[in-house]
């Protein structure tokens, strides 16, 4: 048997942790299949228990756009870990990375750090309802921000993997300060930013969408959000933990040029270690506890190994070139799934924005979330245990994004590149 040690952790790790994951689409379930247990990873590579390698596209979600163990990440966490693990008392590094931070993202003036994405984006609400008077926030239908209690409303991400609307355990009295719209629909998004009786604090947005798989925002909508939202004094919040470092040094709002007025961050700042940072117009940083009255705290928040990760990864990204690269391998990438899209008669929307990409087995241009939902999960469930077997490691779900790092060489490409040809050839 070829994952026998995976096999036996899982059924060790159900014992102990319920479904024997600390993250829901971990446990494989929408692909039909149970995880491979990782032992270790080095550039572009994961190895399992059963010591079988595979070519990374998952990246832990994002954060590892230079690939694993890069030797600098690896000992600036070193070197802070020498010095001690944590103080929970203000250190000279967060004021470094709060500074790199500051530096690269136009919207953000001042920066809080916190422990994770959903930290950041349920504390920014926070501040964002504390800021001004006001309760309702408005999302969009398969954006995930996190598993705060008012974002589990028409959620992406494992809440539609596992095909649930929202979450028992959330009251009825927090979802209904949430309302939930189609994404990329300006005419909707008009009418309910132009509704009196709405009382909206803010808007949030993932300015690309990556937990329905990758949706491309339209052109209008970024711009009619920043118009609108300008104009009815709402506060603008980007939810950048997926796109922040990624589509650029300064995020997806340095990409498209269209600023928020708050934005959230995580994963690829932390470069590997548990960080989420929110940040803003100084007018409305200055409202959180201890300057302002909004409270949000935290034992961890800004823990030395996480920020000198944090410091190193950006100090790597600023390298000249290095977006420039990572596209150009992207979209080379892209263009050879496509061609075997083309070649093999399998339908595939392929959306892809700079280093993060979709696949959606269906022939529907993918808009929004009631497109993605046409897309065929059980054949994406055979293409993955397919491509598994074959040591290609992709997310466990149709509706989740492929990443592109720097550590990919041609030759993991390359071999992607003829599995996904035999997988789709199999599949006829
Ligand atoms: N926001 C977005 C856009 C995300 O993709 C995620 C996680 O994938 C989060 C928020 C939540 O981040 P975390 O999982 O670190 O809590």
């Amino acid at each position: 048997m070829e994952n026998t040690r995976s096999a036996s952790l899982f059924e060790n790790a159900k014992k102990v942790i319920p479904g024997g994951v600390n993250s829901p689409v971990r446990a494989c379930r929408s692909v039909g299949c149970d995880p491979v247990f990782i032992t270790g990873a080095s550039g572009a590579k994961l190895t399992d228990a059963d010591g079988k390698e595979y070519v990374d596209f998952v990246g832990s979600w994002g954060p590892m756009i230079l690939g694993h163990s890069h030797p600098e990440i690896v000992k600036a966490v070193q070197d802070a870990a020498a010095q001690g693990t944590s103080f929970g008392a203000p250190t000279p590094t967060e004021i470094e990375l709060a500074q790199m931070v500051v530096e690269a993202v136009p919207s953000i003036e001042k920066v809080r750090f916190v422990n994770s994405g959903t930290e950041a984006t349920m504390s920014a609400v926070r501040l964002a309802r504390g800021y001004t008077g006001k309760k309702m926030v408005v999302k969009f239908d398969g954006c995930y921000h996190g598993h705060a209690d008012s974002f589990l409303v028409k959620a992406g991400s494992g809440v539609i993997t596992l095909g649930i609307p929202g979450s028992p355990g959330v009251p009825d009295d927090i979802v209904k300060n949430t309302l939930s719209i189609p994404y990329n629909d300006c005419e909707t998004l008009e009418k309910t930013l132009r509704d009196p009786a709405l009382d909206i604090a803010c808007v949030i947005v993932e300015p690309v969408a990556g937990n329905m798989g990758c949706v491309p925002p339209k052109k209008e909508f970024l711009e009619d959000l920043r118009r609108l939202t300008g104009e009815l004094g709402i506060v603008l919040i980007f939810d950048e933990v997926i796109t922040g470092f990624r589509l650029s040094y300064g995020g997806a709002q340095k990409y498209y040029g269209i600023t928020p007025d708050m934005t959230c961050l995580g994963k690829i700042v932390g470069g590997g270690l548990p960080v989420g940072a929110y940040g803003g117009k100084k007018e409305i940083m200055d409202c959180i506890a201890p300057d302002g009255p909004v409270y949000q705290a935290g034992t961890l928040s800004g823990n030395p190994l996480a920020m000198a990760a944090g410091i190193a990864t950006l100090k790597l990204l600023q390298a000249p070139g290095f977006y420039e690269q990572l596209e150009e391998k992207a979209a080379e990438y892209a263009g050879r799934l496509a061609d075997i899209s083309a070649s093999t008669g399998i339908a595939v929307t392929l959306n892809r924005v700079g280093s993060i990409m979709t696949g959606f087995f269906t022939e529907n241009e993918v808009v929004d979330f009631e497109s993605a939902m046409t897309a065929d999960t059980n054949r994406y469930g055979l293409h993955y245990r397919q491509m598994l077997s074959k040591g290609i490691y992709m997310a466990p779900s149709q509706f989740e994004v492929a990443f592109i790092s720097a550590a990919q060489s041609g030759d993991d490409l390359e071999k992607a590149i003829k599995m996904t040809e035999w997988s789709f050839k199999k599949m006829l």
